[in-house]
Protein backbone atom coordinates (compact mmCIF):
# COMPACT_ATOMS: atom_id res chain seq x y z
CA UNK A 1 0.00 0.00 0.00
CA UNK A 2 0.82 3.89 -0.69
CA UNK A 3 0.74 6.09 1.78
CA UNK A 4 -2.68 7.87 0.51
CA UNK A 5 -3.70 4.26 0.55
CA UNK A 6 -2.58 3.37 4.11
CA UNK A 7 -3.82 6.57 5.27
CA UNK A 8 -7.31 6.40 3.96
CA UNK A 9 -7.97 3.03 5.24
CA UNK A 10 -6.94 4.62 8.63
CA UNK A 11 -9.35 7.31 8.69
CA UNK A 12 -12.37 4.54 6.78
CA UNK A 13 -11.98 2.59 9.61
CA UNK A 14 -12.03 5.62 12.24
CA UNK A 15 -8.62 4.84 13.47
CA UNK A 16 -7.12 8.94 13.88
CA UNK A 17 -4.22 8.28 15.86
CA UNK A 18 -1.15 6.43 14.38
CA UNK A 19 0.69 4.23 17.31
CA UNK A 20 3.95 4.97 17.36
CA UNK A 21 4.91 1.94 15.63
CA UNK A 22 2.83 3.12 12.69
CA UNK A 23 3.53 6.40 13.13
CA UNK A 24 7.66 5.16 12.71
CA UNK A 25 7.18 3.30 9.59
CA UNK A 26 5.32 5.93 7.61
CA UNK A 27 8.28 8.88 8.63
CA UNK A 28 10.50 5.69 7.22
CA UNK A 29 8.77 5.38 4.05
CA UNK A 30 9.28 8.91 3.20
CA UNK A 31 12.88 8.44 4.04
CA UNK A 32 13.14 9.50 7.72
CA UNK A 33 15.45 7.29 9.75
CA UNK A 34 14.25 5.46 12.66
CA UNK A 35 15.97 3.05 15.00
CA UNK A 36 15.11 -0.44 13.60
CA UNK A 37 12.14 -2.11 14.97
CA UNK A 38 9.64 -4.94 15.37
CA UNK A 39 6.34 -5.22 16.95
CA UNK A 40 5.32 -8.51 18.89
CA UNK A 41 2.95 -10.23 20.42
CA UNK A 42 4.61 -12.78 23.27
CA UNK A 43 7.65 -12.59 25.42
CA UNK A 44 9.21 -15.40 23.42
CA UNK A 45 8.37 -13.28 19.84
CA UNK A 46 10.09 -10.47 22.06
CA UNK A 47 13.31 -11.96 22.74
CA UNK A 48 13.60 -13.60 18.97
CA UNK A 49 13.26 -9.85 17.59
CA UNK A 50 15.68 -8.58 20.36
CA UNK A 51 18.38 -10.90 19.19
CA UNK A 52 17.59 -10.27 15.78
CA UNK A 53 17.65 -6.67 16.03
CA UNK A 54 20.83 -6.85 18.91
CA UNK A 55 21.41 -5.19 21.90
CA UNK A 56 20.94 -3.07 23.53
CA UNK A 57 17.51 -2.52 22.37
CA UNK A 58 14.19 -0.78 23.99
CA UNK A 59 11.25 -2.08 24.51
CA UNK A 60 8.00 -0.11 24.66
CA UNK A 61 4.45 -1.36 25.07
CA UNK A 62 2.20 -0.03 22.66
CA UNK A 63 -1.21 0.44 22.96
CA UNK A 64 -3.77 2.78 21.57
CA UNK A 65 -5.09 4.24 24.99
CA UNK A 66 -1.25 4.52 26.26
CA UNK A 67 0.27 7.82 25.31
CA UNK A 68 3.02 9.33 27.11
CA UNK A 69 4.60 6.53 27.69
CA UNK A 70 7.33 7.27 30.19
CA UNK A 71 4.71 8.43 32.44
CA UNK A 72 3.21 5.30 32.91
CA UNK A 73 6.39 3.13 32.95
CA UNK A 74 5.83 2.00 29.09
CA UNK A 75 9.53 2.27 28.15
CA UNK A 76 12.25 0.34 29.09
CA UNK A 77 15.64 1.88 27.72
CA UNK A 78 19.33 -0.19 27.20
CA UNK A 79 17.84 -3.59 27.74
CA UNK A 80 21.37 -5.68 27.43
CA UNK A 81 20.77 -9.43 27.85
CA UNK A 82 17.67 -11.38 27.69
CA UNK A 83 17.29 -11.76 31.00
CA UNK A 84 16.57 -8.15 30.77
CA UNK A 85 14.28 -8.43 27.80
CA UNK A 86 12.23 -10.64 29.93
CA UNK A 87 12.31 -8.89 32.87
CA UNK A 88 10.96 -5.46 30.83
CA UNK A 89 8.80 -7.57 29.36
CA UNK A 90 6.70 -8.94 32.13
CA UNK A 91 7.16 -5.39 33.68
CA UNK A 92 4.93 -3.99 30.96
CA UNK A 93 2.61 -6.88 30.84
CA UNK A 94 1.33 -5.44 34.23
CA UNK A 95 0.67 -1.78 33.27
CA UNK A 96 -2.85 -1.47 32.47
CA UNK A 97 -4.38 -0.83 29.37
CA UNK A 98 -8.05 -1.24 28.31
CA UNK A 99 -7.02 -1.86 24.41
CA UNK A 100 -5.14 -4.12 23.01
CA UNK A 101 -1.19 -4.56 23.79
CA UNK A 102 1.48 -5.12 21.61
CA UNK A 103 5.51 -4.65 22.08
CA UNK A 104 7.52 -2.51 20.47
CA UNK A 105 11.21 -3.70 20.50
CA UNK A 106 13.69 -1.44 18.90
CA UNK A 107 17.20 -0.66 18.72
CA UNK A 108 18.74 1.35 21.32
CA UNK A 109 20.30 4.73 19.90
CA UNK A 110 23.22 6.17 20.62
CA UNK A 111 23.28 8.93 22.92
CA UNK A 112 22.87 12.08 20.59
CA UNK A 113 24.02 15.11 20.81
CA UNK A 114 21.05 16.47 21.56
CA UNK A 115 16.98 15.83 20.94
CA UNK A 116 15.33 17.68 18.84
CA UNK A 117 11.04 18.03 18.37
CA UNK A 118 9.57 18.33 15.45
CA UNK A 119 5.95 19.22 14.62
CA UNK A 120 3.15 19.71 12.68
CA UNK A 121 -0.05 21.55 13.68
CA UNK A 122 -3.18 22.69 11.23
CA UNK A 123 -4.19 25.86 12.03
CA UNK A 124 -7.81 26.41 11.07
CA UNK A 125 -6.71 29.34 8.87
CA UNK A 126 -3.39 28.78 7.69
CA UNK A 127 -3.39 25.02 7.28
CA UNK A 128 -0.76 22.76 7.72
CA UNK A 129 2.52 24.93 10.19
CA UNK A 130 5.70 23.17 10.79
CA UNK A 131 7.78 23.47 14.21
CA UNK A 132 11.18 23.05 15.19
CA UNK A 133 12.92 23.15 18.28
CA UNK A 134 15.42 21.35 20.85
CA UNK A 135 14.03 18.61 23.27
CA UNK A 136 13.77 18.67 26.82
CA UNK A 137 14.26 21.62 29.43
CA UNK A 138 14.69 24.35 27.07
CA UNK A 139 11.54 23.56 24.96
CA UNK A 140 9.61 23.19 27.69
CA UNK A 141 10.66 26.23 29.84
CA UNK A 142 11.86 28.60 27.06
CA UNK A 143 9.14 27.90 24.70
CA UNK A 144 12.32 28.09 22.19
CA UNK A 145 10.67 26.73 19.20
CA UNK A 146 10.27 28.46 15.47
CA UNK A 147 7.09 27.91 13.52
CA UNK A 148 6.68 27.92 9.68
CA UNK A 149 3.20 27.97 7.49
CA UNK A 150 3.89 24.58 4.84
CA UNK A 151 5.14 23.92 2.33
CA UNK A 152 8.62 25.58 3.24
CA UNK A 153 11.69 26.09 1.17
CA UNK A 154 15.03 24.81 1.86
CA UNK A 155 15.68 28.67 3.15
CA UNK A 156 12.61 28.45 5.42
CA UNK A 157 13.90 25.46 6.92
CA UNK A 158 17.57 26.69 7.75
CA UNK A 159 16.09 29.88 9.23
CA UNK A 160 13.63 27.62 11.37
CA UNK A 161 16.74 25.97 12.59
CA UNK A 162 18.95 29.58 12.64
CA UNK A 163 16.28 31.49 14.51
CA UNK A 164 15.78 29.79 18.15
CA UNK A 165 17.86 30.87 21.01
CA UNK A 166 19.17 27.14 21.30
CA UNK A 167 20.86 27.41 18.24
CA UNK A 168 24.57 27.16 19.85
CA UNK A 169 24.03 23.87 21.07
CA UNK A 170 23.58 22.35 16.96
CA UNK A 171 26.82 24.90 16.31
CA UNK A 172 29.58 22.89 18.89
CA UNK A 173 28.98 23.92 21.71
CA UNK A 174 31.27 23.66 24.86
CA UNK A 175 33.26 21.23 22.39
CA UNK A 176 30.78 19.41 21.62
CA UNK A 177 30.67 18.31 17.94
CA UNK A 178 28.27 20.18 15.22
CA UNK A 179 24.81 18.79 14.37
CA UNK A 180 24.29 17.46 10.90
CA UNK A 181 21.89 20.79 10.16
CA UNK A 182 21.53 19.52 6.58
CA UNK A 183 19.83 16.56 8.18
CA UNK A 184 17.76 18.00 9.74
CA UNK A 185 16.89 20.70 6.92
CA UNK A 186 15.87 17.80 4.64
CA UNK A 187 13.67 16.36 7.76
CA UNK A 188 11.74 19.51 7.47
CA UNK A 189 11.57 19.63 3.54
CA UNK A 190 10.31 15.74 3.87
CA UNK A 191 7.74 16.85 6.49
CA UNK A 192 6.53 19.45 5.27
CA UNK A 193 6.19 17.80 1.51
CA UNK A 194 4.09 14.77 3.10
CA UNK A 195 1.66 17.47 4.92
CA UNK A 196 1.02 18.97 1.56
CA UNK A 197 0.57 16.37 -0.14
CA UNK A 198 -1.66 14.53 2.63
CA UNK A 199 -4.23 16.90 3.60
CA UNK A 200 -5.80 14.32 5.67
CA UNK A 201 -2.69 14.54 8.62
CA UNK A 202 -4.24 17.16 11.28
CA UNK A 203 -0.93 16.81 13.92
CA UNK A 204 2.54 15.15 13.77
CA UNK A 205 4.72 14.93 16.88
CA UNK A 206 8.07 13.79 16.17
CA UNK A 207 9.72 13.85 19.63
CA UNK A 208 12.46 13.23 20.18
CA UNK A 209 14.73 13.40 17.17
CA UNK A 210 18.23 12.54 17.71
CA UNK A 211 20.54 14.50 16.18
CA UNK A 212 24.58 13.88 15.84
CA UNK A 213 27.19 15.07 13.68
CA UNK A 214 26.40 12.13 11.09
CA UNK A 215 22.45 12.46 10.80
CA UNK A 216 19.30 11.78 12.69
CA UNK A 217 17.08 9.17 13.98
CA UNK A 218 13.48 9.78 15.37
CA UNK A 219 13.09 7.76 18.10
CA UNK A 220 8.94 8.24 18.80
CA UNK A 221 6.48 9.80 17.09
CA UNK A 222 2.75 10.30 16.91
CA UNK A 223 0.73 11.23 13.63
CA UNK A 224 -2.58 12.27 13.93
CA UNK A 225 -5.13 12.34 11.09
CA UNK A 226 -8.56 14.25 10.65
CA UNK A 227 -11.63 12.62 11.48
CA UNK A 228 -13.40 11.12 8.40
CA UNK A 229 -16.18 14.17 7.05
CA UNK A 230 -19.76 13.36 7.55
CA UNK A 231 -21.20 12.98 3.56
CA UNK A 232 -24.69 14.37 4.64
P1 LIG B 1 6.94 9.10 25.49
O1 LIG B 1 5.66 8.51 24.95
O2 LIG B 1 6.91 9.20 26.97
O3 LIG B 1 7.25 10.41 24.82
P2 LIG B 1 9.32 8.04 24.16
O4 LIG B 1 9.11 6.97 23.16
O5 LIG B 1 9.62 9.41 23.66
O6 LIG B 1 8.08 8.03 25.17
O7 LIG B 1 10.51 7.57 25.12
C1 LIG B 1 10.92 8.36 26.22
C2 LIG B 1 12.40 8.72 26.11
O8 LIG B 1 13.19 7.55 26.00
C3 LIG B 1 12.73 9.52 24.84
O9 LIG B 1 12.53 10.90 25.06
C4 LIG B 1 14.18 9.17 24.59
O10 LIG B 1 15.03 9.99 25.37
C5 LIG B 1 14.27 7.74 25.09
N1 LIG B 1 14.14 6.77 23.98
C6 LIG B 1 12.98 6.31 23.43
N2 LIG B 1 13.21 5.43 22.43
C7 LIG B 1 14.55 5.31 22.34
C8 LIG B 1 15.44 4.55 21.49
N3 LIG B 1 14.97 3.72 20.54
N4 LIG B 1 16.77 4.71 21.67
C9 LIG B 1 17.26 5.52 22.64
N5 LIG B 1 16.49 6.27 23.47
C10 LIG B 1 15.15 6.16 23.33
MG1 LIG C 1 8.34 11.02 23.22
Amino acid sequence: MNITEILKTKVESGQTVLTEFESKELLQEIGISVPSQKLTTSKQETITAAEEIGYPVVLKLIAEDVVHKSDTGAVKLNLKTKEEVENAYDELMKIPAQMEKKISVQKMADEPITELIIGMTTDPQFGPALMFGIGGILVELLEDVSFRIAPITEYDANEMIHEIKGFPILDGYRGKPKANIGAIVETLMKISDLVTEHENINEMDLNPVFIYEKGLVCVDARIILKEKENSN
